[in-house]
């Protein structure tokens, strides 16, 4: 019998556990620390996370495990039964406290908790509740709550644990039912799919009632999202947006998380041995925006990944644009939203402001480059009265110029 842990080591323990899970994590960022006692900061720190509230602000998560022990035995995961790894347990007391001094402290706004399974699902989730409702009963705390669900546990349960969470979520965790019954096989795909169904029927009536009577109970109003662990299994690009574009049709998902595999200790022997590339996670959320706010359709996107995988040097939207050069430039003055969101380096926000201002007066090239982040990557696509590309876009080397935006030379502005 080991030592009884105090509450910073066991907080070490189960904060570095948690950084598994992508569900707000930052994504795509090269991997940077400080360790060495030289520079200031990090980006693989754990224990602390960001998310986005409905209102699209950016808040701070305390995000912990509530504990690392598991009876489950999924093969891709660090704290399965069989994994040697270091062992802690909260109380709930504990976490409740944890989240309140941090809380004051101004160090976070909110709280994403999971745990390994133990005893049972509905134990589990009882305990989980348990914080949330200790956190907003006692000590009314208004901050953020973002809730792990366990697929199996009591819908009663579920229920209580949307009414104190802003979000609930549910790991699908393998983008395909043969990936899951091979790496998890003690986890029921078809149940998973039921829970979320289930989550959002009920996240559907909370806003229904909320919308007729001003008063009636929330139930997750931040709704509900899920992860996808990104090349633990064969699993291509394809198939991994094909899911993820179901999942957000059938259970109205908020958000998909691609979370790149990691090569764990003691690894199962069917998993590969390397991570897959970090770009290739960047690259999936990429063509997820496209399929959510730029009105892609899946179609669209699998025309650029003829081996079924996403390109790694390129967006998938300058890829698809690539593709179909036929379409550009577009003219900023005159092309419809759909159009201008067509473009690489203008998003929704950048098109509203595009409609707003050419309502006034027609946009030259001077305007669209205050408006846009990245002059240099909008360029070879659009048309303004004094800006036409039309000598780029025919060359054959587009590709690499777009790749390598070094040879930006081609892009200078015009002339005044
Ligand atoms: S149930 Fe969750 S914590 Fe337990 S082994 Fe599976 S993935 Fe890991």
């Amino acid at each position: 019998m080991g030592r009884t842990l105090n509450l910073r080591e066991k907080l070490a323990i189960l904060a570095d556990a948690a950084k598994y899970d992508a569900s707000c994590a930052s994504s795509g960022t090269i991997r940077r620390h400080s360790g060495d006692g030289r520079g200031l900061g990090s980006t693989e720190g754990m224990g602390i996370c960001h998310a986005y509230t409905p209102d699209g602000r950016c808040i701070s998560l305390l995000k912990i495990l509530l504990t690392n022990f598991c009876i489950l035995d999924c093969a891709y995961c660090i704290n399965r039964r069989s994994s040697s790894v270091r062992r802690a347990r909260f109380t709930v007391d504990e976490v409740v406290r944890l989240t309140l001094g941090f809380y004051r402290r101004n160090y976070i706004e909110g709280l994403f908790l999971s745990s390994g399974i133990i005893r049972s699902p509905d134990y589990t989730m009882e305990q989980l509740i348990q914080v949330a409702r200790t956190l907003r009963e006692v000590h009314h705390f208004r901050g953020y709550i973002h809730l792990k669900t366990i697929p199996d546990a009591a819908p009663e349960l579920v229920a209580q644990a949307g009414r104190w969470a802003d979000r609930l979520s549910i790991n699908v965790e393998l983008p395909t039912a043969e990936g899951l019954a091979r790496l998890a096989p003690e986890k029921d795909g078809q149940r998973i799919e039921r829970a979320m169904a289930d989550l959002d029927g009920r996240i559907r009536e909370s806003r229904e009632a909320r919308r007729r009577f001003r008063n009636a109970p929330t139930f997750a109003p931040a709704g509900q999202s899920t992860q996808m662990i990104v090349g633990a299994d064969a699993a291509d690009d394809r198939t991994i947006l094909a899911r993820a574009d179901a999942l957000y049709r059938q259970h109205g998902l908020r958000r998909v998380y691609y979370s790149a595999y990691s090569p764990i200790p003691d690894a199962h022997p069917s998993l590969p041995p390397g991570a897959p590339p970090l770009v290739r996670e960047h690259r999936l959320y990429q063509a997820d925006w496209m399929l959510r706010f730029y009105g892609f359709a899946r179609s669209e996107l699998e025309a650029i990944m003829p081996d079924g995988l996403l390109p790694l040097d390129v967006d998938p939207k300058t890829a698809w644009a690539l593709a179909h050069r036929q379409l550009f430039p577009v003219d900023v003055n005159r092309a419809p939203r759909e159009l201008l969101l067509r473009v690489p380096g203008i998003g929704p926000k950048v098109a509203g402001r595009i409609l707003a201002v050419r309502r006034h007066r027609t946009l030259r090239w001077a305007d669209l480059a205050r408006l846009v982040a990245s002059p240099r990557a909008v360029r070879p696509w659009v048309a303004t009265p004094d800006w036409r590309p039309t000598a780029l876009l025919d060359r054959e080397s587009l590709r690499a110029l777009v790749v390598k935006p070094r040879q930006g030379d081609l892009f200078a502005p015009p002339a005044a």
